[in-house]
């Protein structure tokens, strides 16, 4: 059954299903084929016939119409139908009214002058010689206009280096699949090691296997090789997509594939050199995996990607858990690596009292993956945590930012404050103290300068030794926050316990601040908890003006946020400093 789905639906029909706008209904046909043989019967009727209609004017006044004078408004409605029978429909409402005027009308006419000598026809026979020019014109001026269209439009959904359907295209199907409820499949494929080709045989020689790739897929996709209804694009580079419909169950989508597969790793022979070419291909199928045509591209995205990771297997279906396992793993071997090659760099992140006065830095972790893409702290770090290589990742910020410290002593008079951030499970460990103390006689740095953010969730995990390590912190001259207040479950009584210095409101509490008055009263709840219990209080993720006059209003004491300054690398952080000293 699905072979003859595909014979009669190829790549082009699609595109031009995509492409083309919503056709014309033929009852609209029939339609205007009435419209013109209804007035065109009654207008030899009324033109014979001696008969008046009475027609009562404003005022009482009675006039006699003749029927003869309603012939040409007859005629005229029957030819307009007979050109929007053309600009409708084209070659076929063309040839119609080609065949209605030569074939019918103009002889029936010319047989009523020369026979019977009924001169009344010769305005006939003219309005229906002008219209026929009217149509021919419209005909060819459509067709002149509509060829351009199409140029155009072929050229915007064309990739111009493989003539494959481009990115665009493939947006434009899948949207138009989801309209209509189609199952289908939507395969995002990545083509192994392109990159080395192109660098080492040039861009040319690239564009040559670009080119050899598409014309296999596209035999491949007209072919009926495969038992499903497929569609090839390219998407850039070396991305291709595949669009799969008409199957049956998940295991077919996967035998295409592997046809796909094959054509591909078919050796390549491009000017007497041998390429083995591999792909990995992820999946994700409309409507079982996702609804939008976001979700479904970037779910087919993120599962290709896992299969490179996997290696051992070149296709794999969208699946949330599995990517994310796959995922964390990279992540892991990424941090990892940057442990090992000391490539973990940290960000520096202002912080203002109310009146816009530097007050410090927060010390933020910053890691890059091979490719020289930033990877999220709100992603590697739960790695990190988790893995348990988040300790070395704040021992090396910590170092980072103990180190500008010093050489803002040495630079400057600032008395700027430093936080870092530290994971609980860090804090922890036995040998923490010392590894402060250390770090700091290494870079001559006083303690003052220090402050250490831990979460709310210390007071919960391990309250008594969490306690023992915060005191003897603070004992050393090490200022204390509880970082992302608000989030956690700490009660009044935990934090009266604990020895801290600085509330940090989190970002959360700030966004809705100023929506409705119980959201800025709770805030302005926190400020009043920190101050009685003799904190001070600083706002996180402050991001416009209206918020700093909240804040300012209801006495917070410091600001973090983009409104006043997004974490900057250690050379912009040096030039605050020295700007504001
Ligand atoms: P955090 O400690 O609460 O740090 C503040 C985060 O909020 C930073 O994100 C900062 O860039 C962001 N932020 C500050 N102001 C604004 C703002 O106005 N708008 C928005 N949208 N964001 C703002 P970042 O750098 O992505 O760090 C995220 C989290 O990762 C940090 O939250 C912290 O919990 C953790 N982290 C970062 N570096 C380290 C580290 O060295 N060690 C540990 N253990 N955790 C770290
Ligand atoms: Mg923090
Ligand atoms: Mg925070």
């Amino acid at each position: 059954m699905t072979k003859d789905y595909k014979k009669n639906q190829g790549m082009d029909r699609t595109l031009r299903d995509i492409t083309i706008g919503n056709k014309v209904p033929w009852s609209a046909f029939v339609l205007l084929l009435l419209i013109y043989i209804i007035p065109s019967f009654f207008t030899r009727y009324v033109a014979t016939n001696p008969g008046v209609i009475n027609v009562t004017l404003v005022g009482g006044v009675v006039r006699s119409v003749p029927f003869s004078s309603f012939a040409g408004v007859l005629t005229s409605i029957a030819n307009l139908a007979l050109m929007f029978l053309v600009i409708l429909f084209k070659k076929s409402g063309y040839i119609t009214t080609v065949v209605i005027l030569v074939a019918y009308q103009l002889p029936s006419m010319v047989i009523q002058f020369v026979k019977a000598g009924n001169t009344s026809v010769v305005a006939g026979l003219f309005t229906n010689l002008f219209t026929l020019v009217a149509v021919t014109v419209i005909y060819f001026m459509n067709k002149k206009n509509m060829r351009f269209q199409q140029r155009i439009t072929s050229q915007a959904i064309t990739d111009r280096l493989t003539d494959l359907p481009n990115r665009f295209a493939v947006s434009e199907l899948i949207e138009k699949l989801i309209r209509d409820q189609e199952r289908f499949a939507f395969l995002s494929i990545d083509i192994n090691n392109f990159k080395t080709i192109n660098d080492t045989m040039g861009h040319d020689f690239g564009d040559k296997v670009l080119i050899e790739i598409a014309n296999r897929w596209r035999d491949l996709a007209e072919s009926d090789k495969t038992e499903t209804k497929d569609f090839v694009a390219r998407l850039g580079g070396d991305e291709y997509a595949l669009i799969i419909r008409g199957y049956n169950d998940v295991g077919q989508i996967k035998r295409s594939v592997h046809k796909y597969k094959d054509e591909l790793e078919r050796v390549i022979t491009i000017e007497e050199c041998d390429y083995f070419m591999t792909a990995n291909f992820g999946f994700a199928e409309y409507p079982t995996d996702a609804m939008t045509s976001n979700a479904i591209i970037s779910g087919a995205n993120a599962a290709m990607h896992a299969a490179g990771k996997k290696g051992e297997n070149f296709i794999m279906r969208y699946d949330p858990d599995a990517i994310k396992d796959v995922r964390s793993m990279e992540v892991e071997r990424i941090i990892r690596r940057a442990l090992e090659n000391n490539t973990i760099t940290f960000n520096l992140q202002p912080q203002y009292d109310i009146s816009h006065r530097l007050r410090g830095f927060e010390a933020l972790a910053r890691l890059k993956d091979e490719d020289g893409t930033m990877i999220s702290p709100g992603e590697f770090i739960p790695v990190a945590e988790k893995t348990g290589l988040v300790d070395q990742i704040d021992s090396r910020v910590f170092e980072l930012a103990v180190e500008f410290v010093s050489r803002v002593m040495n630079e400057t008079l600032s008395n700027i404050t430093m936080c870092v951030n530290v994971s609980v499970r860090h804090l922890m460990k036995n040998n923490f103290i010392e590894e402060v103390r250390n770090m700091l006689e290494k870079y001559g740095v006083p303690a003052h300068f220090i402050e250490i953010e831990i979460t709310e969730s210390i007071m919960i995990d391990s309250t008594d030794k969490a306690r023992n390590t915060i005191s003897k912190l603070k004992a050393m001259g090490i200022k204390i926050a509880i970082d992302d207040f608000g989030t956690g479950y700490s009660s009044l009584s935990y934090l009266n316990n604990l020895p801290s210095d600085i509330l940090k409101i989190d970002k959360s509490f700030i966004d809705v601040m100023n929506n409705t008055e119980s959201n800025k009263q709770y805030v302005s709840m926190i400020v009043s908890i920190g101050h009685i219990l003799n904190l001070k209080v600083i706002s996180e993720g402050v991001e416009s003006d209206d918020q700093v006059d909240t804040l300012k209003e209801i006495g917070c004491d410091y600001i973090q946020g983009f409104v006043w300054g997004r974490p900057l690398p250690a050379e912009d952080a040096m030039l605050l400093v020295l700007k504001d000293n």
